[in-house]
């Protein structure tokens, strides 16, 4: 029988699938509801997120909240927001594939265990390894992005940007795609006969 949420998230706490267990604070397993139609997918904790074993509670965060808010009306408790890793890689570097590799089982998991009609993906990272099941895979958001994607079980995938690329670009046109894609999940949310 599949895990539940809970479960999964006492497991995720000792993980040792990769290096990044020797240098991590805290797994960030994810949050948010257990049976939530919407599951966001950003790339990896950040110190502030390594600190309190919480997903994006940095600068990022406060963008994806604001956008959350303004386009789909919800707060974070009605969605559920993971990442393509548990845990910080030192220095906020990329994850390496191997990394990826050794967490997707958690990912997978989380996926199943949560059942979303709808995914969001935040960057490179995770659209790659969700839409095409390889981080290294050629085409990059800025192509991905604009459109949804019929994924697996009868699920909608919605590729957009990254926060923090959208901050580093001061907002502008990068922003109004991120909005723009983030009324994509509701369409496709209601689509679904899902209502946020
Ligand atoms: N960036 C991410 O991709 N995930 C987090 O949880 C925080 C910042």
């Amino acid at each position: 029988m599949a895990s539940s949420l809970a479960e999964l998230a006492v497991q995720a706490a000792s993980c040792t699938n990769c290096p990044l267990a020797q240098t991590r604070t805290n797994v960030v397993f994810g949050a948010g509801d257990p049976d939530a139609p919407l599951m966001i997918v950003g790339e990896a904790p950040g110190k502030d997120e390594d600190e309190r074993g919480e997903p994006f509670v940095g600068r990022s965060g406060k963008l994806l909240d604001q956008v959350m808010l303004e386009e789909l009306g919800v707060t974070r408790e009605r969605v559920f927001i993971g990442n393509t890793l548990l845990c910080r890689p030192p220095g906020n570097r990329d994850p390496l594939p191997d990394e990826i590799a050794a967490c997707n089982p958690w990912l997978e998991a989380k996926l199943d265990a949560i059942g979303p009609k709808v995914v969001i993906t935040l960057g490179n990272f995770a659209t790659k390894l969700l839409l095409f099941g390889d981080p290294k895979a050629k085409e990059g958001i800025t192509k991905l992005r604009g459109k949804t994607y019929p994924w697996r079980h009868g699920a909608v995938l919605v590729p957009t940007y990254h926060p923090s690329a959208v901050l580093r670009s001061g907002g502008g046109q990068p922003l109004a795609e991120m909005r723009a894609d983030f009324v994509r999940a509701k369409r496709a949310l209601a689509d679904a006969g899902v209502t946020l």
